[in-house]
């Protein structure tokens, strides 16, 4: 039993009736949180490097977020100058980098993601000049990636490659709330990255229509995976509409991906399991955990009943053995399980999910998950640690905009 990747589910689902309350220990243990993280992992260079995923932007990021949650009113500008402080040792970091020019496009693990979030953090304190200088700067490195293969490892996942760029695009917008990028040039992005996914799908005889490698692997997930490309290119506005032979490929690729999720809900990791021995993952780089996302964007587009169910069936997975050992975390761990839960509470507006949600936060606090739960690599980052948490536990005050960092398909 102990080899099970998660702790087992005890606890039962909303009984009918019952009122659903915020947990009181909620704010508490959000407070104790972020005191560790502050206490812990200082705003130096050091800690500035690997990105939104496990550096000092992605604490930036949470504070960020952080400071546009009602409930910590009180903290609002507080939160902007730690997400400021936190910023800085990344923003030193990216000019060291720079040098590195392919990699500069990289969201969640190089420049554009930092740049993305200083864009953010420069509007929301009212510092025009900063915001446009990083503006210009997410700009810059988007036309690196208008070369179709501009990494060797894969040019259109999350991490690195163009879906990142894409997805981080999108958000700097909606923060702003302004156009930034030229609808063409966001248009060009998803028709290079369609066409690469259909070129490496023809030469290896996919029976997707489009497929990518990522380190010679073909992912399915978020993490580097089908999935993620896919929802960050059906979450161009007008793009599918205007290139209806686009739309038929992706919406193909993504009912293939639809018709690999197995009788329990989970999907494959890779490709090169199919007719294997799966690995199980049940995360949000790999797994129900993140695919769920595109199935949520396809249900939001397409309107058909099939991909709300087969979130639902996640979902249903997640409840059972989303407790994961791997820690607190979003990318393979508890939060990152738990915001499906607030996925499906906007999708359907039932309460079953939010309080799912909230017996996953509780499970973060029993002796149980404390004392047998793994300690991450990076245990105050964003996407592995502790930061991540926090932002999982903030959303609960405010399900009704609640979403995995970056990924919100509404
Ligand atoms: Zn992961």
């Amino acid at each position: 039993m102990s080899r099970l990747r998660y702790f087992p589910n005890r606890a039962s689902d909303l009984q009918p009736l019952t009122p659903l309350e915020i947990p009181n220990n909620l704010k508490s243990s959000l407070l104790d949180v972020l005191t560790k993280i502050t206490n812990k992992l200082k705003p130096v260079e050091k800690n500035g490097e690997d990105g939104l995923y496990l550096g000092t932007a992605g604490i930036a990021y949470m504070f960020y977020h952080l400071s546009k949650i009602p409930a910590f009113k009180e903290y609002h500008n507080k939160y902007l100058e730690n997400a400021l402080n936190y910023l800085q040792p990344a923003l030193l970091v990216c000019k060291r980098f720079s040098i590195h020019k392919n990699d500069v496009p990289s969201f969640l693990l190089g420049n554009a993601g930092v740049y993305a979030v200083a864009t953010a953090i420069y509007n929301a304190i009212g510092d025009g000049a900063q915001c446009n200088k990083y503006i210009e700067l997410y700009k810059d490195a988007g036309k690196l990636c208008t070369k179709m293969h501009f990494l060797n490892c894969g040019s259109d996942e999350l991490f690195v490659g163009r879906a990142g760029y894409l997805c981080g695009a999108l958000w700097m917008e909606s923060e702003l709330k302004s156009r930034i990028f030229k609808v063409e040039d966001l248009y060009e992005l998803c028709r290079l990255t369609v066409e690469s996914g259909r070129k490496y799908a023809q030469q290896y005889r996919s029976p997707s229509p489009l497929m990518y490698a990522y380190y010679n692997v073909e992912y399915l997930g978020a993490g580097h995976g089908l999935c993620s490309i896919l929802q960050y290119i059906m979450s161009v506005p007008g793009y599918l509409s205007s290139n209806p032979k686009d739309a038929t490929d992706i919406k193909a690729s993504v009912d293939y991906l639809l018709s690999l999720q197995d009788d329990e809900g989970n999907f494959p990791t890779a490709m090169d399991e199919l007719g294997q021995e799966r690995n199980d993952l049940i995360h949000w780089c790999h797994g129900a955990g993140g695919v769920v996302y595109l199935f949520a964007k396809a249900y939001l587009i397409w309107n058909e009943d099939k991909y709300l169910q087969a979130v639902k069936k996640a979902g249903d997975l997640i409840w059972e053995k989303g407790l994961l050992k791997k820690g607190p975390g979003l990318c393979h761990g508890v939060a990152g399980n738990g915001y499906v839960f607030l996925l499906l509470y906007r999708l359907t507006g039932d309460n079953k999910y939010l309080h799912r949600a909230h017996v996953f936060f509780e499970f973060l606090y029993t002796d149980e998950f404390q004392t047998n739960a793994r300690t991450p690599d990076n245990p105050y980052s964003l996407y592995e640690g502790l930061a991540g948490t926090a932002c999982f536990l903030a959303d609960l005050f405010t399900p009704q905009t609640a979403s995995f960092p970056f990924s919100d398909v509404f």
